[in-house]
């Protein structure tokens, strides 16, 4: 029986390691890759290598930077005395996109989860604590998943948070888990903001 050659295989691999790609995806990919334009291919590599060369965390709140802040912590325009906190990057987009909100974020990289051995020391949680001493903000919203690590980490975040003097609130429901929000999302998310209560 014929099969792909080497290189064809390791491609379809290759995509097989990205979240949501199945198997047939995967082939589909490859096929459209190889018999497309080959400036088609290249455009996407360079993309790709370009992306990982100029992107990295925001030293201040860890969002996607591509100049020395973010583009939210270098707008001069925002509320710097609220700022929410998220799970992951995405999240700051999601919660853009559902407007209403214009102070500054901070990414944690993750929710704590005793199962996936997660703890506090994995996640950006000590710059937070900092970044409250240097800056004292009036309120901080946490923003994280209605899910039990959600909750979890927001129990956490709450008393430390509060032992700096500040006020802490959280979304009147959690952040769906995952990216790509629709539209019904944003709007409950934009509820979920305006409906926030102090814990
Ligand atoms: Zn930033």
């Amino acid at each position: 029986m014929a099969e792909y050659p080497p290189a064809f295989q390791e491609l379809i691999r290759a995509f097989r390691r990205l979240p949501a790609v199945g198997p047939r995806s995967a082939e589909r990919l490859a096929l459209h890759l190889l018999s497309a334009e080959p400036a088609q291919s290249q455009r996407l590599a360079e993309a790709i290598s370009r992306a990982r060369e100029v992107i990295h965390p925001c030293p201040r709140c860890g969002f996607f930077a591509e100049g020395e802040l973010c583009a939210i912590c270098a707008d001069s325009s925002r509320d710097t005395k609220v700022w929410c906190v998220v799970a992951q990057s995405s999240d700051v987009i999601s919660m853009e996109k559902a407007g209403g909100f214009s102070g500054l974020y901070h990414v944690l990289g993750g929710r704590l989860s005793p199962l996936e051995k997660i703890g506090p020391e994995q996640l950006a949680i000590a710059s937070l604590l900092r970044r409250i001493e240097e800056s004292a903000p009036a309120e901080i919203i946490l923003a994280l998943s209605a899910d039990v690590e959600g909750e979890t980490t927001s129990l956490y975040l709450a008393p430390l948070i509060k032992k700096h003097g500040v006020k802490v609130s959280r979304l009147a429901t959690g952040i769906p888990a995952g990216s790509g929000l629709e539209f019904a999302d944003r709007v409950t998310l934009g509820y979920a903001l305006t409906g926030r209560r102090e814990v």
